[in-house]
């Protein structure tokens, strides 16, 4: 079965569900260009940008 990505409008976050799993409500799209893989988040200037702390994947540019 092939999975399909999508990324969170809000958090950026990369995820095959269609609802955020962070956010719960908020909406995933399949308008997304490129990913990074955040692992050490206190470092990662990219996920204070996104505003999380989780480690995982996230896309780069999101289509609002
Ligand atoms: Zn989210």
């Amino acid at each position: 079965m092939k999975e399909i990505y999508r990324a969170c409008k809000k958090c950026k976050r990369i995820t095959t569900e269609k609802i955020c799993p962070i956010h719960g409500d908020e909406k995933t799209t399949t308008e997304w260009m490129g990913f990074i893989y955040i692992v050490e988040t206190k470092v990662s200037s990219i996920s204070e940008r996104a505003g999380t702390e989780m480690p995982g994947m996230y896309a780069i540019k999101v289509r609002q």
